[in-house]
């Protein structure tokens, strides 16, 4: 890869974006984005992969960023320890199609796939199929895509990733389980 040798002012491009890691932080990080991007009157779109993972703080929030932020949370039948894979695959399936056509709707400066990496990771979606999505995606379009796991692939394609250590968590040290304002 070529290091570039300074800042060019001009330069400008939508990013793929990676919020990876076993720590905390992953989900919260997209939505700080999204928040930051909604108060520059950009539009968001955040299709969250994850059965039971939309939380009420996040989502009335996020109703209060309306028109700028757009949700839609995959309501039923999504999990990976599910008898019927079958079904899951259905669902994942059901929720990259309309992710899909958002983001090459072009109306979005931002659409934050929330949880794919456990989807490519438990191999709900073809990979290739997903990233050939993301990398053909509009051009000044950011996508950030969430999740423990990521692949490398996708990794290798995006310009911006993160990895959140887990150094220490409240509920591994001390059993403290989810709490308002900090998990939901
Ligand atoms: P958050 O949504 O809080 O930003 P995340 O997206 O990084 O977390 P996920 O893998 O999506 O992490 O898991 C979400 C939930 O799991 C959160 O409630 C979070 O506090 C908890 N969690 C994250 N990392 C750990 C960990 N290392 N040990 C125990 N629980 C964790
Ligand atoms: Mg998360």
């Amino acid at each position: 890869m070529r290091k570039p040798s300074g800042a060019d002012p001009k330069k400008r491009k939508g990013l793929i974006i990676v919020n990876t890691g076993d720590g905390k932080g992953k989900s919260t990080a997209a939505f700080g984005l999204a928040m930051r991007a909604a108060g520059n009157k950009m539009n968001v779109f955040i299709l969250q992969f994850m059965k039971g993972q939309w939380k009420a703080g996040e989502r009335k929030s996020f109703e209060k960023l309306a028109p700028y932020v757009e949700v839609v949370p995959m309501g039923d039948g999504f999990t990976w320890d599910t008898e019927n894979i079958e079904q899951d695959k259905a669902t994942a399936r059901k929720a990259f199609e309309i992710v899909k056509e958002k983001l090459n709707s072009g109306k979005y400066n931002m659409v934050i796939f929330e949880e794919i990496n456990y989807v490519l990771h438990y191999k709900f979606l073809p990979e290739d199929e997903v990233l050939e999505v993301i990398k053909n995606k509009p051009e000044m379009t950011h996508v950030v895509c969430t999740g423990r796991n990521a692949s490398e692939k996708l990794i290798e394609m995006a310009d911006l990733v993160t990895e959140m250590k887990m150094i220490k968590h409240p509920f591994k040290e001390q059993g403290i389980p989810a709490q308002k304002g900090i998990e939901f």
